[in-house]
This record gives C-alpha cells, sequence and structure tokens, in this order.
C-alpha cells in the first residue's frame, strides 16, 4: 500500500508550498466538503522511485471555533489517515502557541511525526532546531519549501521507514530477450483485483452489493482494522476476482454494509493494488469536475479501465442521449474503456461488466513479442517518419515489452529525447489498433543513446 504523508501546520507556514514542490501538482485532488473555504489537496508524489499519496490538510491551529472547528475537524480525519505527519513551523515566527496546541493533539493521537522547521532561507536553521526541538516529537529538519532547500534530507528521512516499490526491471527483460520468460506478471489465476471507485453517492457501494450478492464470496477475514485485510475473493462461474474493499465491508446475511464513508486515501490506493478499476458515475449528474479529478488519477496509475454509468434506470429517452454525447465529448482522454450503462439497484447491465473487465485485464497483461513490437514500428515509421531534429532525423530502431498492467513499450533509437507528443500519441494510437488493446492505457518509453 502506498505510504501517506499528512502536512499539518497553521496558516501560512508554507504548506501549500511544500505541497507544490514535492507533487508538482500534476494531479492534484481537491476533497469537497459542502460550506468549507479550505479545501483538502491530494496528490501522488515520488521520490527516487517511491511513491507516496501526500496530503495538504489545510491550516489548522487548534483553537478554531464555528465553522472553522468543522474544517479544522475535517482536517484532522486527514491525520488519521496518515502513517506520517510532517508538522510545519514557520522559523521566521518561531515555536506559537498555536504549534504547541497541534503538537499536543498529534502527540495524543501517537502519530509518528516529523518537525518541519521552513523558511531557513531567512533564518538561522541552528536557531530553528533549537526552539522546536522544545516540542520533543521527533527530529527537527530545517527546509525552505520555496528555495527547495532540505527537501532531500527530509524526503530521505520520512520515507526510510516505508518499503520501496519493485521497480519495472527493464534490463531484466532486455536480458531475458524474445521466446524466454518475461517478468513474472499478474494472472487471471490468483482472481483479478477491482477497484469499483467514484465520487459518494454514485452507487458504489449498491454496485458491490449488486455484484457480491450474486456470485459466491469466499470467506474473507473481516478483522478489519488492520491495513492489508482488503480483498474480497468471489468467483463468478470459474472466474475468480478480488474485490478492492475502499470502504470498509462486512457482511450480514446476503447484505453487504460499508461501514466507513468515502475516503479519498482509500480511494488512491485502491486504484493502485488494482488491475482494473471500475469507475462509476451518477447518470443523473453526469461527468462533474470531480470525477474527471479521480479519472485523471486512474489514468496516471496506468491501471485497466471500465466505466459504469449507474442509475441509468428512469431516465428519458431524449436524456439518455442528451448524457451519452456528454460523455464523448469528455471522456475522450480515457476513450480506450468501455461505458457501460447500468443500474446497480435493478441490476441490469451490471452482468456486462465482467466481459469488459476480462477484455481490459487480458489486455493490460499480455505479453508481445518483441520482434512483434519492431515490426509495428517499423511500419508506423514507413507511413509517418518521426520529425527532423538540427537537420537530423530521428531514428527509431527497435521496441520491446518492458512491463504489463499497464503494457509498457519500450523503443530504442537515436535523439529519442526530441520525440514530439504527437508522435508518441501517433505510435500509441498505431500500436493500440494493430494489437487490438482495448481497456487499458499503453505506456511508450524510449531509450537513446545507440
Ligand atoms: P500555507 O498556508 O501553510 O499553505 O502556506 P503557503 O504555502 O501558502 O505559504 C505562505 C507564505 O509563506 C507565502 O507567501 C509563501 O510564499 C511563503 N513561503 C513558503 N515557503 C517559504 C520559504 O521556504 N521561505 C520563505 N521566505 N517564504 C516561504
Ligand atoms: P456510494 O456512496 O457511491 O456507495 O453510493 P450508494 O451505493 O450508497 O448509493 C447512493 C444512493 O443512490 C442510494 O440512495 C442508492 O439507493 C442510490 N442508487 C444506487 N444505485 C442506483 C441505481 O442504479 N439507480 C437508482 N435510481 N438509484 C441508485
Amino acid at each position: 500500500m502506498l505510504p501517506v504523508i499528512a502536512l499539518v501546520g497553521r496558516p501560512n507556514v508554507g504548506k501549500s508550498t511544500l505541497f507544490n514542490r514535492l507533487s508538482k501538482t500534476r494531479n492534484a485532488l481537491v476533497a469537497e466538503h459542502a460550506g468549507l473555504t479550505r479545501d483538502r489537496q491530494y496528490a501522488e508524489a515520488k521520490w527516487q522511485g517511491r511513491r507516496y499519496i501526500l496530503i495538504d490538510t489545510g491550516g489548522i491551529s487548534g483553537e478554531e471555533v464555528g465553522i472553522d472547528a468543522k474544517m479544522a475537524e475535517q482536517s484532522w480525519l486527514a491525520i488519521d489517515e496518515a502513517d506520517l505527519v510532517l508538522l510545519l513551523l514557520d522559523s521566521r515566527d518561531g515555536l506559537t502557541a498555536a504549534d504547541q496546541m497541534l503538537a499536543d493533539g498529534l502527540r495524543k493521537r501517537g502519530k509518528r511525526c516529523l518537525l518541519v522547521a521552513n523558511k531557513i532561507d531567512s533564518v538561522n536553521p541552528d536557531i530553528a532546531r533549537a526552539e522546536f526541538s522544545a516540542l520533543s516529537l521527533g527530529e527537527v529538519l530545517p527546509i525552505s519549501a520555496a528555495h527547495g532547500r532540505g527537501i532531500a534530507a527530509l524526503l530521505e528521512i520520512a520515507l526510510a521507514g516505508f518499503a520501496a516499490e519493485p521497480e519495472i526491471a527493464v534490463e531484466a527483460v532486455e536480458e531475458a530477450g524474445e521466446g524466454k520468460p518475461l517478468l513474472p506478471g499478474p494472472s487471471a489465476k490468483d482472481g483479478i483485483k477491482i477497484a469499483i471507485i467514484g465520487r459518494p453517492n454514485v452507487g458504489k457501494s449498491t454496485l458491490v452489493n449488486r455484484m457480491l450478492g450474486e456470485e459466491r464470496v469466499i470467506v474473507f477475514d473481516q478483522a478489519g482494522t488492520t491495513r492489508d485485510s482488503i480483498y474480497i475473493p468471489f468467483e463468478r462461474g470459474e472466474e475468480k476476482y478480488k474485490l478492492i474493499d475502499t470502504a470498509g465491508v462486512r457482511r450480514r446475511g446476503k447484505i453487504f454494509e460499508a461501514v466507513e464513508k468515502f475516503s479519498v486515501v482509500k480511494t488512491l490506493q485502491a486504484i493502485e493494488e488494482a488491475n482494473v478499476v471500475i469507475f462509476v458515475m451518477d447518470a443523473h449528474e453526469g461527468v462533474v469536475q470531480h470525477d474527471l479529478n479521480l479519472l485523471g488519477f486512474v489514468l496516471e496509475s496506468g491501471r485497466a479501465l471500465v466505466i459504469a454509468l449507474n442509475k441509468w434506470d428512469g431516465m428519458a429517452a431524449d436524456e439518455r442521449e442528451r448524457v451519452k454525447s456528454e460523455l464523448q465529448r469528455r471522456l475522450l482522454f480515457v476513450d480506450f474503456a468501455e461505458i457501460h450503462f447500468v443500474s446497480a439497484l435493478h441490476g441490469s447491465g451490471v452482468g456486462l461488466l465482467y466481459r469488459s473487465v476480462q477484455d481490459a485485464f487480458r489486455c493490460a497483461v499480455t505479453r508481445f513479442k518483441a520482434s512483434q513490437l519492431t515490426r509495428i514500428l517499423e511500419d508506423a515509421v514507413a507511413v509517418h517518419q518521426p520529425p527532423l531534429v538540427n537537420g537530423r532525423r530521428i531514428k527509431l530502431r527497435y521496441a520491446h515489452q518492458g512491463g504489463a498492467n499497464p503494457p509498457l513499450i519500450l523503443i530504442h533509437g537515436n535523439q529519442v529525447e526530441a520525440v514530439p507528443r504527437s508522435y508518441s500519441r501517433y505510435l500509441e494510437n498505431t500500436y493500440r489498433r494493430e494489437l487490438k488493446i482495448t481497456g487499458t492505457p499503453i505506456r511508450i518509453e524510449y531509450k537513446g543513446g545507440e
């Protein structure tokens, strides 16, 4: 599971600045809380091949009343989900009463903490260290979020406790060569891992019930509180699946109940764990911004994707047409995904989801021969040459597969750093068409120097 790191601190200490620096805000997700002015932000960040979920909890000072108290409560909920808290402090202000209250709150919760003394560009780091160590809540790490100082040391210590992700062993694949076994990958024998995700109230729990209620659920561990009992294995005919639980599903007879509410962190972790994501939307609401944000995360993760447009029951014909054309327009960026129109409540269309899940999974994990990938590359280049760079043509020589789920195609050649995005997209489309890949993104990476 991806580790979760929360940035905590009173307003103006530099949380957003640090958040932006660590995440590069490529894909920040803002949690919606009605009536709350300051939003929480989530992002997936990466440092030296290690990925983690970063949360900017919004400013809290421990003294809030009224609407601010509500906001603070939300921030504490985010903090409860974190594996590690970075308590940000402002070195220019020194230690304040609000910092003390936050530190007390964190200590009470027994959270693993690092004290991060920000803005040391204008203060002597030793003075900041001495001042903040009075909080006795762990090591004090001086940084400047704005100028990028001390960030590497901070991340080194912050991520030290978490296991590194296995990187794709590109070299190993190259050595294995054609016809030899490639990397061990997910297989349908173990059960396809499905994550059902979407905004609150789109019908995820109803869909989970529908899917689990009709199939054979293998006994699963309901202990719940441990972070690894998250799979609910079930069988449908001969096929095996594992549903990744994002809401603490409990069984009561035939009914499955979600015991927790929507959690962005659990959603992001489930996407990461899954082979295939079933993304649920509410047909009555159409595509809203938050759907697009979440879908952006799915795309970024490279997971295979099936879209379920739920609550299709009771919709008038003209409304259905309107929704369909809206989908076509706004979901172009995930046009590889099958869209299903379902009613989780009545069950219509739900069975058909499995076909697309199977197809997407198969495409996501298929191994393609280097000779086939190279032939497709040669044909594509013959039809449409890569552009000239400084008077020299980009040369793309051969291709092979570097990983699966999502399929990663490694292309070797010269001046590859100059390949334009549009050309990569052309190659991706060509591979998709020739290899008949649906339901999963395709990654293309280049290796130069030959
Ligand atoms: P937040 O309210 O905790 O999210 O704080 P912001 O990230 O919005 O930063 C508050 C102010 O502090 C802004 O004016 C930032 O430009 C400034 N700031 C943030 N980091 C640094 C830093 O490392 N050095 C200095 N000098 N200013 C900083
Ligand atoms: P979740 O928050 O995404 O898990 O959503 P729920 O499964 O709790 O559903 C939210 C509400 O939508 C509930 O009142 C459901 O009864 C209703 N709902 C779910 N699926 C459907 C559907 O297919 N059709 C209709 N009309 N309502 C549905």
